[in-house]
């Protein structure tokens, strides 16, 4: 054979006795079929053999396994994104005609792409209240195919009655999705609560380095894996190998993480109530929340992400400039990584209540606490504080 031949068929071996503790990391658009008997086109390659790159490297589908044995899964589906695993749901669940329910705390572009794409495939998704429990049954219709729930809701984190809101769809035969990216997949148990199909963006705690995006779609039952795969298959949402060994290795410091991002998110929250300048602070771990009390029934920890409410009185003027007096926590969305954040939203109304400019939204990181609390101290002193001790 000539070299230029040789290059590209290079006699195959198999790493033989090369026993690492990292995952390898599988690279392949074309997979290759030993005989022509064997070649087939199907994307259930965990359970039928590989076929294609689309549906996932050996690298893909270990992620994929290790998030089901985690969450409790038949199967997980691994996407680009948070938001692919919410398109891939509203897409598998929803044709014209079809009504949906969403709480009106979801993650915001989980409503711009109810409001948006599905609206204009005549798919109408109904807002509601998020503490709506078993009345959630007043609002079902013969049409309705998916209700979302989101526990706790974003930016406002009110906790849902998850298991009233599964019983009053059960019982009408709808499925229930639900955002569980709060919890990491671990600290609320989806499946034994009932829901149908669990979402994670995984881009939050399972990457945990604000280095990636990607997303889950996980379900407990066979003929959900069927219906979801298909559309799933159809959309083609391929997941490169590299973000996925990034998240395999998240995954070895996801428990450890998460503790000391509780107990530090805990310690700075509860500092914040104690302060003259706040009205509330919104941590599902705090008997202020809303939905507290179900918080403390069906999760076993809280994570880093939570809200804060300025009083009245304050300005949005002077809420924007406590946020830019901030030094440690920067300024950016998402969230789960180990840098603190902060994020205003000055337009920010629900239903019952108008936050509009007194909200601030905190992601606490793995900074010393006492630094993060002197950090938040010093902005709301106007900045002084820490001039003066210069
Ligand atoms: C960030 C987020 C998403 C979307 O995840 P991406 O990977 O950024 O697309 C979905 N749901 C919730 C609750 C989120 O916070």
């Amino acid at each position: 054979m000539h070299w230029r031949s040789r290059l590209l068929h290079p006699p195959r071996r198999a790493p033989d006795g090369f026993r690492s503790l990292a995952a390898p990391v599988y690279r392949g658009s074309t997979v290759i079929f030993e005989r022509t008997a064997d070649i087939r086109d199907d994307w259930r390659q965990a359970s039928h053999g590989y076929t294609y790159g689309l549906y996932g490297s050996p690298t893909v589908l270990e992620l994929g396994a290790r998030i089901a044995e985690i969450e409790g899964a038949r199967h997980t589906f691994v996407v680009p994104s948070g938001q692919a695993a919410i398109a891939t749901v509203y897409l598998a669940f929803c044709k014209a005609g079809s009504h949906g329910l969403v709480p009106c705390n979801a993650y915001g572009p989980n409503r711009e792409f109810a409001g948006g794409l599905l609206e204009r495939l005549g798919i109408e998704i109904e807002a509601y209240e998020p503490a709506i429990g078993a009345r959630i049954a007043d609002l079902i219709r013969p049409d309705t195919a998916l209700i979302w729930t989101e526990s706790p809701g974003s930016v406002t984190m009110e906790v849902q009655d998850v298991p009233a809101i599964v019983a009053a769809a059960k019982a009408r035969g709808v499925p229930v999705a639900l955002d569980n990216t709060y919890a990491a997949g671990v600290l609320f148990d989806a499946f034994g609560h009932g829901v149908d199909v669990s979402v994670q963006a995984l881009t939050k705690y399972v990457g945990g380095h604000s280095d990636l995006l990607l997303g889950s779609v996980s379900v407990a039952d066979e003929r959900l894996y069927e219906s979801i795969g298909s559309v799933w298959s159809q959309l083609g949402m391929a997941v490169s190998p590299d973000d996925a060994s990034l998240a395999l290795r998240g995954l070895q410091t996801l428990g450890i993480r998460l503790e000391r991002l509780e107990a530090s998110a805990l310690a700075v929250a509860r500092w914040l109530e104690s302060r003259p300048e706040i009205e509330a602070v919104l941590h599902p771990a705090l008997p202020g929340c809303p939905g507290h009390d179900l918080w403390k029934r069906d999760f076993t920890g809280s994570s880093s992400v939570f809200s804060f409410v300025f009083r009245p009185q304050l300005p949005a003027t002077a809420v924007a400039a406590f946020v830019d007096r901030l030094e440690l926590f920067q300024k950016g969305f998402s969230w789960g990584g180990t840098t603190s954040l902060a994020m205003i939203y000055p337009d920010l109304r629900r239903p019952q209540r108008d936050y509009a400019g007194r909200l601030v939204r905190l992601n606490v990181g793995l900074e010393e606490p006492g630094d993060l609390i002197a950090d938040l101290s010093n902005a709301l002193a106007g900045g002084r504080s820490r001039d003066d001790g210069r």
